[in-house]
C-alpha cells in the first residue's frame, strides 16, 4: 500500500496521526505521513513519532516506490498502533524557504538570461543551483541578486496544482523545466506556481508567499563546465534593524 503524502497538499503541517502499517528494527512505514522524504535536491525531514507507551525520534526518511520508511534511531512501534508525528519545524522551515528561494532565482534567471536549470541541491544553511548560462560575470550575479530580492519583497503567492497529464504538457513554462522526461504513468502533474514568475512541475515543499524567504544573498558562483554556472545561495534578512 503506498504512503499517503500529507505534505504534497499541506506544506505547513507539521503534526499529523498515522497507523503502523509495517515496522522492523529501526524502520518504520506508516499509512500516512507529514515527514518529507529525500528527494528533488530537498533533503528529508526529521522529527520524532510518539506512541502508547513509547517515541522514538526520526532520523531519516526516504522514499521507495510510493512508500515512506521513517529510520527511527530508538525501538519501531508495533504494527497496527496509532502514532503522533511531530517534524523538527526549524528544519523543514527553512527547506521550503530554501526551495522556494531557488524557485525564484531560476524563475528569473530564465527571465533575464534565458538560462536553463541543470541540477539544484538544498542544505539546512545554504542552497545551490546550476544554470545553463556562458556568462555570469559579476554584474550579472549582482543585477540576479537584486532582482531576487525585488521579486522576494513583492509579495508573491505561491500556489500549488494538480494538473492533468494532457493539460501540462502543453504549458510552455512547464516544457522548458523538462516536463516531458516525466515517467509516462504519471497522470497528475503537480505544479508549483510563483505568481508571474516561475512554474514547475515539482514534489517539494515551500512558503506561501515569497515575503516569507526575506531575502538572498549570492555568496558563490563556480564554472562547471563550459556552460555550466554555480550559484550558490544563503537566505539574508533584508531589513535589520
Ligand atoms: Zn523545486
Amino acid at each position: 500500500m503506498m504512503t499517503e503524502l500529507l505534505y504534497l497538499k499541506d506544506h505547513y503541517l507539521r503534526e499529523f496521526d498515522a497507523r503502523v502499517t509495517n515496522a522492523e528494527t529501526n524502520l518504520v512505514i506508516l499509512d500516512r505521513t507529514a515527514f518529507y522524504p529525500t528527494g528533488g535536491g530537498q533533503p528529508n525531514d526529521t522529527g520524532v513519532i510518539r506512541w502508547d507507551g513509547g517515541e522514538s525520534k526520526v532520523v531519516d526518511v526516504s522514499k521507495k516506490t510510493g512508500i515512506v520508511l521513517h529510520k527511527v534511531d530508538g525501538a519501531a512501534p508495533p504494527q497496527g498502533a496509532m502514532i503522533h508525528g511531530t517534524l523538527d519545524w526549524d528544519r523543514r522551515y527553512a527547506f521550503m524557504r530554501y526551495h522556494s528561494a531557488l524557485h525564484v532565482l531560476c524563475g528569473l534567471v530564465y527571465h533575464m538570461y534565458g538560462g536553463l536549470v541543470t541540477g539544484g541541491q538544498i542544505y539546512p544553511d545554504r542552497a545551490r543551483m546550476d544554470f545553463d548560462l556562458q556568462d555570469l560575470s559579476t554584474d550579472r550575479v549582482q543585477e540576479i541578486e537584486k532582482e531576487c530580492n525585488r521579486a522576494i519583497q513583492a509579495s508573491r503567492p505561491i500556489a500549488v496544482r494538480f494538473l492533468p497529464r494532457e493539460e501540462a504538457m502543453k504549458h510552455p513554462d512547464l516544457i522548458r523545466t523538462k516536463i516531458n522526461l516525466l515517467p509516462p504513468e504519471i497522470e497528475e502533474v503537480r505544479v508549483v506556481e510563483i505568481e508571474g514568475l516561475d512554474v514547475q512541475a515539482d514534489g517539494g515543499t515551500h512558503v506561501a508567499n515569497t515575503k516569507e524567504i526575506e531575502g538572498i544573498k549570492v555568496v558563490k558562483t563556480a564554472n562547471k563546465g563550459r556552460i555550466n554556472r554555480r550559484m550558490e545561495i544563503v537566505l539574508a534578512s533584508m531589513n535589520p534593524q
